[in-house]
């Protein structure tokens, strides 16, 4: 019977499409209520092409992932090398040369501090790890630090550790609430990217930290950007005074670079905009390219150390999937094509074509602000977007956008031309000019 499905399952798009509709989950949606998918049967540079032959310019770079554009030659050569040579082979007991090598290069682009490497699966399970480490950094020294400082309007991942120190309210995680360890949340610094500094914003990570600091193993946070909690940019001097008061109070500081790593904010890591080394940091998202799942956690001596010499002497994580050999190579091959051209420039002009497509359109009605820094541009809206209603639209004027909740977005691939952005930004134009 079974048998006889996939045999008589006819692969003609109109059966295909019901077939996912009835079937198939897509990220955050309702089966019984789904929302329209779109077919993309190719990816080439900075589009994506329909079943019927359409080519959408991409303003997504696949939530993040996608620096590099689609269908990279030298990624595509590295895979295809790789996967004659071996596709997977267990972590455990084994090393290869793609792992010690991303392991090396992830050592040599971040914070000189940062030299010990845990390769992990994804984002989420990236956040997981980052979390263990704090804790089993404390675990036998300080057993009261079973807790985590995070910022309200952040994001980390949709695994129970990750959900547990993501924006309590205005996530969806709001729904498993009753099943989350509570951790301490603060507002976000109201300070934003291009204000002057006002060290008022940091009374309250102070104050927490000042009564609760025996509590708390590690401060988490998104450097300077938070995406998906509502693509919000602060002031870089935030993450000193992070990095000064966990010192002052001993706790670890986590950063979580997984959207804003590899260049996206105009600097390698967000970081960097402030100089801080933080104790833990996560990658993932950008570091394959976007070509597959793959994510690390870094960590200082002083964690490497109180992790091996705790109670349990092991880092208690190891997936299946672990320093996947193709994951690593094609993570090698895109760490190594970044650094191959001038990657800050390409960004800085991307943020500049964003600001003079972009930012003007914070004069219809609908807008509340528009705001750029790198390849990041946002158009924030004063009410929520009927997503499909704008989706259908945007793919009717030729580009892809992937607006959220009060959100219209743009991540640029950093190999994307005026032109391009131009058309991105007259798509949103168009549907800012129909509302008004
Ligand atoms: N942290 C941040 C900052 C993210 O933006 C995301 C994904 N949007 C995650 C963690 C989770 O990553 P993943 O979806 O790969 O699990």
């Amino acid at each position: 019977m079974y048998f006889m499905n996939i045999q008589t399952f006819d692969y003609n798009n109109s059966d295909q499409e019901k077939f996912d509709l009835e079937h198939v989950w897509h990220p955050y949606t309702s089966l019984t209520n789904p929302l329209p998918t779109y077919e993309i049967v190719r990816a080439e540079g900075c589009c994506l092409e329909l079943a019927d032959g359409t080519r959408l310019v991409d303003g997504m770079s696949s939530w993040w992932a996608c620096i590099h554009g689609y269908n990279v030659a030298k990624l595509n050569e590295a895979v295809s090398q790789q996967i004659e040579k071996m596709s997977h082979v267990m972590f455990g007991g084994i090393r290869h040369e793609n792992a010690t090598g991303l392991a090396k290069r992830l050592i040599d682009i971040t914070p000189e501090s940062l030299q010990y490497v845990f390769f992990a699966d994804s984002g989420s399970v990236a956040v997981e790890v980052s979390l263990k480490m704090a804790l089993q950094y404390f675990s036998g020294r300080i057993s009261t630090k079973k807790r985590f400082l995070a910022l309200r309007g952040g994001y980390h991942g949709d695994t129970f550790g990750a959900m547990s120190v993501t924006d309590p309210v205005g996530s969806m995680h709001s729904i498993y609430s009753d099943f989350l360890t509570q951790n301490y949340f603060i507002s976000r610094p109201s300070c934003r990217f291009y204000d002057p500094w006002d060290p008022a914003c940091c009374d309250e990570l102070y104050s927490v930290l000042k009564e609760h600091h025996e509590e708390i193993a590690g401060v988490i946070l998104e450097p300077v950007v938070q995406g998906a909690g509502g693509m919000y940019f602060y002031h870089p001097e935030f993450l000193r005074r992070v990095r000064a008061y966990c010192d002052y109070f001993n706790v670890l500081f986590i950063a979580d670079e997984i959207a804003t790593g590899f260049g996206r904010t105009g600097k390698m890591f967000a970081c960097n905009w402030a100089g801080v080394e933080p104790d833990i940091m996560t990658v993932g998202k950008a570091l394959t390219g976007g070509y597959m799942t793959l994510s690390a956690v870094l960590c200082n001596r002083k964690v490497m150390e109180g992790i091996c010499t705790g109670k349990a002497g092991v880092l208690m994580h190891g997936p299946t999937f672990m320093g996947n050999p193709l994951a690593t190579r094609v993570a090698c091959a895109s760490v190594d094509l970044l650094l191959s051209f001038d990657w800050k420039s390409s960004v800085r002009t991307i943020e500049s074509w964003l600001k003079k497509y972009l930012l003007p359109l914070s004069t219809y009605n609908w807008v509340k602000e528009t705001r750029v820094l790198g390849s990041i541009g946002v158009v924030e809206l004063k009410t929520p977007v009927d997503m499909a209603a704008l989706q259908k639209s945007f793919v009717k004027s030729g580009v892809w956008i992937r607006p959220f909740g009060r959100l219209i977005y743009l991540m640029l691939p950093y190999i994307i031309n005026e032109e391009q952005v131009r058309l991105l930004c007259t798509a949103i134009e168009k549907v800012l000019i129909e509302k008004d």
